[in-house]
């Protein structure tokens, strides 16, 4: 038995896929589509938008030509729009993630601006992220409670087992299970640690904006270095090159400077060499440190700011560490809107840089 599949003939076929029918059906796709689409011009002005966006900006016919921003004002759009614009100008090819933030119309719910420069117009796409972000702050919210929850019982288990730890009179059978509860419940106090604060970065808590002195911050972190320093033998040198300072907050950026100095430490053979550096660039100014430790395959790179990812877990537990400290050095250099930047070869050793624009950049003259 045949089936007779209708086959289009040709001038079906060429009607079906004429340009007109093709960009009718495409405009209905667009004024289907519940996501807002607008198309704005190299001089910031509306060619183009869908049903969706003309009734989340409220558009009419006659507002075509005007400026984008006289419908979206919030200073997080301004600066993506100019960072997207100059990195198509400069021909760069940028990790383009959008940009979050609380709706213009109803505060309680969110939306997420993401835009495509091509050749000098722009194709802005506005999402309603609303569902997204409550999952997002309940994932947060259930972290932070946990974490707060573990530190009363784990305070009182830490008490107890330092008092019986000093008992002169420990059955010697005992004293090796001692010995891990107390190992063990330090590092769950770590872990605790670094999860509530790794919240409070998070939900930008008790943020203390003012003017950070980065040669005293980074003469801290290089003392604290030193006493870490001790069963390594590092040789550890701070090079300062300029007095400026940042604008941001202390406690925080000391916890990620701090995380990034202790790993070189860590993840280097004793007797390395660690180089930590503030200078002056172009762009405003960078931290880094280098070590000649033991690297990091490429495969690994991108993986490493996730919580609790480790190249090698066992090393990282029996150093001490917690799985969470680039964790905290990201969220940390996002409130200063920049990445970590990390270069490594296996065997040789790892650079962890980041640089701060010049808006973030204080001088005290
Ligand atoms: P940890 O507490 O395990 O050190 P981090 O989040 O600070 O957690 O680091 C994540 C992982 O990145 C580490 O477990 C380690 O494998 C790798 N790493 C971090 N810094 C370095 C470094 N300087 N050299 C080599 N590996 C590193």
């Amino acid at each position: 038995m045949s089936i007779d599949h209708h086959k289009p003939n040709t001038s079906e076929q060429a009607d079906r896929f004429d340009n007109k029918t093709v960009m009718t059906k495409m405009n209905r796709a667009w004024e289907a589509l519940k996501d807002a689409v607008v198309l704005i011009d190299g001089d910031d002005r509306l060619t183009w938008w869908n049903l969706a966006a003309a009734q989340l900006l409220s558009l009419q016919d006659k507002d075509q030509g005007k400026s984008i921003f006289d419908y979206i004002q919030a200073p997080e759009f301004h600066e993506y729009y100019q960072e997207v614009t100059a990195h198509h100008d400069l021909h760069k090819d940028v990790h383009n993630d959008g940009v979050h933030m609380a709706s213009w119309r109803d505060p309680k719910r969110y939306l997420k601006c993401e835009m495509t420069a091509f050749d000098k117009d722009k194709l802005l796409m506005i999402y309603d992220v609303t569902r997204l972000q409550h999952l997002e702050q309940m994932r947060r919210d259930f972290v932070a409670n946990v974490s707060h929850e573990l530190r009363t019982p784990l305070t009182v288990l830490m008490g107890y087992l330092e008092n019986y730890s000093d008992q002169s009179d420990i059955p010697p059978k005992w004293q090796r299970g001692l010995e891990l509860m107390t190992q063990q419940t330090a590092r769950m106090n770590r872990i605790v640690n670094d999860l509530l604060l790794l919240s409070k970065i998070e939900i930008e808590e008790t943020y203390e904006l003012g003017y950070i002195d980065m040669t005293k911050l980074l003469t801290h972190v290089y003392d604290d270095a030193q006493a870490y320093n001790q069963d390594y033998g590092h040789t550890i040198h701070l090079q300062i090159d300029t007095y400026d300072g940042l604008y941001g907050s202390e406690m925080y950026l000391n916890s990620a400077l701090s995380n990034l100095v202790i790993n070189a430490i860590k993840y280097t053979p004793k007797g390395g060499n660690i180089e930590i550096s503030w200078v002056k660039t172009s762009q405003g100014c960078q931290f880094s440190v280098t070590d000649n430790g033991i690297g990091i395959d490429t495969s690994h790179i991108t993986r490493l700011t996730e919580r609790f990812y480790r190249v090698d877990s066992g090393r990282s537990r029996a150093t001490g560490g917690t799985g969470l400290g680039l964790a905290i050095v990201k969220h940390v250099l996002h409130q200063y809107n920049t990445s970590l930047q990390i270069e490594s070869e296996l065997g040789i050793g790892s650079t962890f840089s980041a640089t701060f624009a010049s808006s973030y950049v204080r001088s005290l003259s």
